[in-house]
């Protein structure tokens, strides 16, 4: 079985009543009534997504709003709570509609103003609606940067529900107003970065919350690359150590990385239990050729599938270590 444990359902979130309803709520008319999008809509978005699946042998996709959608840094608080519920509401349908596809991950209603008890009320009430995981921004602020390190104190409700629902939480980025900061080439990258460096500072986090459990996408950002300088600042500086938090199994990475020669790194750097095969299938970069392979960038299977790793390793990175870190999953999984 191969499970892509990294997809957004970015089709659906386009719709033009779902950002329509996001719109209108930022000009502040805060309709009453939520967008009515027919299953055939819902369907339909699906479609490109699917047949992708079939072409590239994917059984099973964990999947989530899109990302840039999140937009933590706008809105009211009470707003982003009906856009997160909304959007969980289209995911959630979306995932029963072709059954055994997909497993519904959520967007959380942060906003630099909300109490965390409120996000991990939130956590409840859609992991009791069979979510499995949930995106949850390190930033908070657009790309400013303006908030306290995710990892305190001040977070500590989310960190609690996560632990006790049994659900990871995926560090992921979203819109960023800097422009100097693209959201897909480099906040995410950023958000990926600063999330797992701010993990390996946060001495108390494991002790609290031994069982908790990150996802550090798009390869865990730079650590294929940059994982010796972490080592050596982690000895500097009195930080856990990179192996220290992924070797304790709290810190987990996608596949996400679009190329042969960092895929092979990611391997490298990595133990492989803590490598969880992703694809962003159909959504970072849809389309875009990579000349080398002549297939789709984001067809991360490819890489995998070329590197020197065994069968069974390869096994354990396309479906075994996600069924064992996302635990929720499996009444999604058809036996
Ligand atoms: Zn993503």
């Amino acid at each position: 079985m191969i499970i892509d444990s990294h997809q957004h359902f970015v089709r659906l979130a386009k719709h033009p009543e779902v950002e329509g309803f996001r719109k209108a709520q930022l000009e502040g008319k805060n309709p009453d009534s939520l967008p009515n999008i027919s299953d055939g809509d819902v369907k339909k978005s699906l479609e490109q997504v699917v047949n992708l699946m079939e072409t590239r042998g994917i059984d099973v996709a964990f999947a989530s709003p899109r990302a840039k959608a999140m937009a933590t840094h706008e809105g009211t608080v009470e707003q982003n709570a009906v856009w997160a519920d909304l959007n969980n509401g289209l995911i959630a349908r979306a995932c029963k509609l072709p059954p055994g596809r997909f497993a519904p991950v959520g967007m959380l209603g942060q906003h630099p103003s909300c109490p965390s008890a409120q996000v991990a009320n939130q956590i409840e009430r859609w992991t009791n609606e069979g979510f499995v995981a949930f995106n949850f921004d390190p930033d908070g602020t657009g790309g400013r940067w303006q908030n306290q390190p995710f990892t305190g104190k001040h977070n500590y409700p989310v960190f609690e529900a996560a632990q006790a629902l049994d659900v990871p939480l995926v560090l992921h980025g979203s819109e960023s107003i800097n422009k100097n900061f693209p959201h897909t080439a480099v906040q995410y990258l950023i958000a990926d970065i600063t999330g797992f460096v701010q993990l390996m500072m946060a001495k108390e986090l494991f002790r609290d919350f031994p069982r908790l459990r990150f996802l550090i996408p798009h390869g865990g950002g730079a650590l294929p690359c940059q994982i010796g300088r972490w080592r050596a600042i982690a000895k500097h500086s009195n930080w856990a150590s990179p192996d220290e938090i992924l070797g304790n199994g709290n810190v987990f990475v996608d596949t996400c990385v679009y190329n042969d020669l960092n895929m092979q790194m990611l391997f490298d750097a990595v133990p492989l239990d803590n490598i969880l095969f992703g694809s962003e299938c159909d959504g970072a970069f849809p389309g875009v050729i990579n000349d080398e392979s002549k297939d789709h960038y984001d067809n991360t299977r490819r890489y995998v599938d070329d590197s020197t790793l065994a069968s069974p390793e390869k096994d354990r990175i396309y479906a075994a270590n996600a069924q064992r870190v996302y635990p929720r999953a499996s009444r999604w999984i058809k036996a």
